[in-house]
């Protein structure tokens, strides 16, 4: 299996699947519809039925149920694009059989190097196969991994049909990285009552709890007049803005939290005496936090606004996503079958909650339940990223594992 996985694994990541923010269209860049298009051959070819594309990118396709039990449609997804942290163009994937523990020279020339000293982790993978970057760009392993598991799972129960199943979905999909995953995603043509995104990053991760998440974009608007005859009339609008984040509790952000603490995010700051423009994510595991904190924006602009004139700050802010427990906890079952896959394999699961978003996390609140499986994959949207082969094949298990489980658990 591991050799397929590899095959699979590296054509996709040659496939530069990059998504852009800036892009209007659906999928954001023409890379991941050439990668899909690849999928959709691929799924004929193992022998899927229903495989198809629909004008955004979104592939979809079928493994019919091969018991008399009535068991649920589950699905497993997985994205296409890559992250837009780093470049995925030219990806030249290095593979690293039976790894010694010690440094891997990922570009001898920039003297780029994989060590355990800086990722500790790493020796834990001693005797695996890695598949690595050449330390010039990402690998892709975010997200196709989950891709060359899923492929690679369905594959293996097309060719084994002693091992019973029901009703099987599966989609590959565009633009997760930039938030866009699910936005056109028809959960009512996938028709599976749960699902499961292969997105996750170290062997054993299950995820089913994500932040609540919104974003802020504050315009701070100055008036500039020459410096030498300033005096009571310039205002300046950095400095509006500078005073704006000094209001905010410098200890809830990224760099001074873990675990359940959610933050405020300053992601940029672009401006002159004319006008600033501050943009701001915001994150809380629990709902009520996360509607204090966008309270709490909102307070200090009036504030602000009280001081220096309404017209002078201009705040918009949106819902990104929501926490998946919350729709998930219901339904607990389906993360509780997983668990019981993994243990069954000799997985030790590590539940812990996404400091990030999903897909399932809107997907979720979409209807379709969606936590979040392991892929094998470290350091994912950069150029140290890495996966085990030794690990995927595990995840490919794990989705063997699943879809065996429910069957198993049907009248
Ligand atoms: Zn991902």
């Amino acid at each position: 299996m591991k050799s397929e996985i590899i095959e699979r694994f590296t054509s996709y990541v040659k496939v530069d699947t990059q998504s852009d923010e800036s892009s209007e269209t659906c999928p954001s860049t023409p890379g991941q519809l050439t990668l899909a298009g690849q999928l959709v051959d691929e799924l004929k070819a193992i022998g899927m039925e229903n495989v198809t594309m629909d004008q955004y990118g979104y592939v979809m396709a079928t493994l019919p149920s091969n018991t008399t039990k009535t068991v649920p449609t589950i699905g497993f997804l997985a994205h296409v694009d890559t992250a837009t942290d780093f470049t995925g163009k030219g990806v030249k994937p290095q593979i690293v059989e039976n790894y010694d523990g010690h440094d891997i020279v990922l570009n001898e020339q920039q003297q780029i190097i994989l060590s355990p000293k800086e990722f500790p982790e790493l020796p834990q993978y001693k005797g695996h196969t890695l598949i690595t970057t050449d330390g010039t760009t990402l690998l892709g392993a975010d997200n196709k991994a989950g891709i060359a598991e899923i492929m690679t799972a369905m594959d293996y129960l097309i060719r084994h049909p002693e091992i019973k199943h029901g009703r099987i979905r599966v989609a590959f999909t565009p633009d997760e990285e930039i938030g866009r995953g699910p936005h056109r995603f028809d959960v009512k043509a996938f028709d599976a009552a749960y699902a499961y995104t292969m997105d996750g990053g170290p062997l054993g991760e299950l995820e089913y709890e994500s932040f609540n998440a919104a974003a802020a974009k504050i315009t701070f608007k100055g008036k500039n007049v020459h410096p030498g005859t300033a005096k009571g009339k310039m205002v300046n609008s950095a400095k509006l803005a500078m005073e704006f984040n000094g209001m905010l509790p410098a200890e809830e952000a990224p760099e001074t939290t873990e675990g359940y603490e959610g933050f405020y995010h300053l992601i940029s700051f672009n401006g002159d005496v004319e006008e600033t423009r501050l943009h701001y994510i915001i994150r809380d595991f629990d709902r009520e936090k996360f509607e204090d904190r966008k309270a709490n924006i909102t307070a200090i602009v009036d504030d602000l606004q009280k001081t220096y004139g309404s017209d002078k700050i201009i705040l918009e802010m949106n819902d990104q996503y929501y926490n998946m427990r919350d729709k998930i906890e219901p339904v607990k079952h389906i993360v509780d079958l997983a668990h019981q896959a993994m243990e069954n394999l000799g997985i030790k699961p590590v539940i812990k909650p996404i400091r990030g978003g999903t897909d399932g996390s809107q997907l979720s609140y979409m209807g379709l339940p969606t936590p979040n499986v392991f892929t094998g994959g470290e350091n994912y949207h950069g150029r140290y990223e890495y996966i085990s082969v030794d690990n995927m094949e595990k995840a490919v298990q794990v989705i063997i594992e699943i879809a065996r489980l429910y069957e198993e658990k049907a009248e």
